[in-house]
């Protein structure tokens, strides 16, 4: 089997071709994709790379890693509030195995199928394994100003909000590597958050118009929060009560603190996971902010997209990051955040 022939058998599939989005003028085959944007919409463009020993373990079931793939691209365009159209991959493979092709390309296309999100083109090349899609997704756009979150557009007094839960991938990232035990029901729960992460995409264009900046926690909110605080020239100031109780009641992984059986040092300790929770990574969650005006339409649009938010703090105009606890005394932030080349 060569290039061609994986393209044709995983990629190309001619029997979505004929039903695909009327977005789609030129799908896999010829030397470009032509998408057809519709009159008075933005097209938003994020491109996402997942490299072997990097991103991922060898170990990763390819299904899982298909979806993972797409899904932390589509994560960059709920943040700016872009509905998903279309994508590109482009692949490096160390060999060409039928059967890994065959899981990674099923795991991509039932996302793909579930966000209306074609494959239009790509690239397939001999190489160390290397995932790297790039996802194009539409924005209206009114009285001629596009409706995209930013990163820019925060506001003091504005709240401060975050989806569904932080730091459950970061839990299962280290009891993989050893550094903590859990019992298996919790770690599944936690490594089906790091391997199948939900991009937050109908939350996303709910809350345009609405929310006044957003970002989607990859490397961890508080490393994420920073690029908002700076893009809109203001400070926050994070409840950590508010943070820890978001997770509290996402599942029973509260049950493994201070687990007496296990010894203390891979321990799940309080502190640890607001660790996890604060400067984990891989979430894949939307961080947000709204005026407090604003409480009852982001009610609104989180019921409506049937994704949990949580406020855990506010927007303020003096700058930098603040950690309070529930009586406002600060509590000390020496949470890391992730960089690739640090
Ligand atoms: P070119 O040599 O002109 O770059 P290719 O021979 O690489 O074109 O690709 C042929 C067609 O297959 C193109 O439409 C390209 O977009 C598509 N394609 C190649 N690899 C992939 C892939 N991994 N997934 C989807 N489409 C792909
Ligand atoms: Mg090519």
């Amino acid at each position: 089997m060569g290039e061609f022939d994986v393209i044709e058998r995983f990629f190309k599939r001619p029997e979505r071709q004929l039903a695909r989005a009327a977005f789609v003028a030129m799908g896999i085959g010829d030397d470009c994709a032509l998408v057809q944007a519709r009159p008075g919409t933005q097209i938003a463009i994020s491109s996402d790379m997942l490299v072997q020993g990097r991103h991922f373990f060898e170990s990763v079931d390819p299904q899982a890693l298909g979806h993972k793939a797409l899904a932390v691209n589509l994560s960059d365009l709920a943040a700016c509030g872009a509905k998903p159209l279309a994508f590109t991959l482009a692949l490096a493979l160390p060999k060409i195995d039928a059967a890994w092709l065959d899981k990674f390309s099923s795991g991509l296309f039932a996302l793909s199928d579930q966000q209306g999100c074609e494959l239009v083109g790509g690239d397939t090349t001999q190489g160390p394994l290397n995932i790297c899609i790039t996802v194009l997704g539409e924005i209206p756009l009114q009285n001629g100003q596009s409706q995209a979150l930013l990163r820019s557009g925060a506001k003091p007094g504005d709240d401060l909000y975050v989806s569904g839960t932080l730091g459950d991938a970061r839990l299962a990232l280290e009891v993989m590597r050893g550094n903590l035990q859990l019992e298996d029901a919790q770690f599944q729960v936690a490594r089906e958050r790091l391997e199948r992460p939900t991009p937050r995409v109908a939350l996303g264009q709910a809350l345009r118009g609405i929310a006044s900046a957003a970002i989607d926690v990859s490397d961890g909110l508080l490393g994420d929060l920073r690029h908002v605080l700076k893009a809109s020239r203001v400070g926050a100031t994070i409840r950590t009560d508010q943070a820890r109780a978001m997770l509290a009641t996402q599942s029973a992984l509260l049950t493994a603190l201070a687990n007496p059986g296990v010894p203390t040092d891979t321990q799940l300790t309080a502190r640890r996971w607001l660790g996890y929770v604060l400067a984990g990574g891989d979430d894949y969650e939307l961080a947000f902010t709204a005026p407090k005006a604003a409480r009852a339409a982001v009610a609104a649009a989180a019921a409506s997209a049937h994704t949990p938010v949580s406020c855990i703090g506010q927007i303020d105009t003096e700058l930098g990051l603040r950690l309070v606890d529930a009586f406002g005394a600060a509590v000390e932030n020496h949470f890391p955040s992730f960089d690739h080349f640090e």
